[in-house]
């Protein structure tokens, strides 16, 4: 079956890819979102919720001077229409606080309701024509010409290559697949503790490379936190948030001979 009616399909229903649809629809796009998962939401579902700008450019230069400047200036200066677009979609923003004795820089944190958020951005999409599909997976970016023109997605009932001038990849990180951790991080991160959506596997990072893409910049940072080790039991998604120990740049962090194990001063929690 070929279905060539959509003006974007979004692979990943998680927060960037939901976003970015919901975007898509409300400028009047026809949008397909396809999730792996049995239901939306990602690594949303089990974050802070909390929507956090740097105070300003300079500051968070000042942190990382290897960011990318456009991208931090949008933080920056896009971030009241940002608020403007979720509260507009109905979900409850608290008033502005403080989180720089956790981020270790000037910035503004909002809490949010990032689960009416996720399915508020769904119902735009099905209003505007589109669909999200769930327990769908993407195996293949259909290409003509050197040019990807759609999608093969399959579900329990057999696979469908639907065509669309727009396909946007947002299946999160590789945090949940080991060896591309140990490509990537370096083979001691095979064996992480792994607090995140697990059905991100590096899949979008698979298809673009079998359509002739490849990473742009240095990948070896990841955001992470110190956690005890040592639980009597297996490690539980709602253990992160609670477990977690904001305080690796006021500390040493020593091996099991008593070594330094790197400069921890280059974390920022
Ligand atoms: C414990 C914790 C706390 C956090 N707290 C905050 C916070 O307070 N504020 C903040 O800004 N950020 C926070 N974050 C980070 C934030 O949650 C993530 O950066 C964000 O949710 C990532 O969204 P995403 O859409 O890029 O990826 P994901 O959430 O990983 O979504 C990707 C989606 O794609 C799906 N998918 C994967 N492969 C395929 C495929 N082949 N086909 C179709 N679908 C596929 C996945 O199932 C998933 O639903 C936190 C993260 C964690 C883990």
């Amino acid at each position: 079956m070929a279905s060539d009616d959509m003006d974007v399909v979004v692979l990943g229903g998680g927060m960037a890819g939901l976003t970015a649809a919901a975007t898509a629809a409300a400028g009047g796009r026809k949008v397909l979102v396809v999730e792996k998962s049995a239901a939306i939401g990602g690594s949303a579902l089990i974050s802070g919720g909390i929507i956090w700008s740097p105070e300003s450019v300079e500051a968070y230069r000042r942190l990382d001077d290897r960011s990318d400047e456009t991208l931090i200036r949008l933080a920056v200066e896009g971030i009241a229409d940002g608020l403007r677009w979720v509260a507009g979609l109905g979900a409850e923003v608290s008033e502005d606080f403080r989180l720089d004795h956790v981020l270790h820089f000037p910035s503004v944190a909002r809490r949010f309701d990032n689960h009416t958020y996720l399915h508020q951005c769904a119902r735009l999409v099905e209003r505007a024509g589109g669909h999200v599909v769930t327990e769908t997976n993407t195996t293949t970016l259909l290409t003509r010409d050197s040019r990807v023109v759609g999608v093969r997605i399959s579900d329990r009932d057999g696979s469908t290559d639907v065509l669309a001038p727009w396909i946007v990849l947002a299946t999160g990180g590789f945090q949940g697949d080991p060896e591309l951790r140990a490509e990537f991080l370096g083979p001691g991160t095979r064996e992480l503790v792994l607090r995140a959506n697990r059905a991100s596997v590096g899949d979008g990072l698979r298809l673009a490379r079998s359509a002739g893409a490849d990473v742009a910049h240095e990948t070896s940072a990841f955001y992470g936190n110190l956690l005890p080790t040592g639980l009597p039991r297996p490690f539980v998604d709602g253990d992160f948030l609670r477990l977690s120990q904001y305080h690796s740049i006021h500390s040493l962090l020593l091996d099991t001979n008593g070594d330094r194990i790197g400069d921890e001063s280059v974390a920022t929690t």
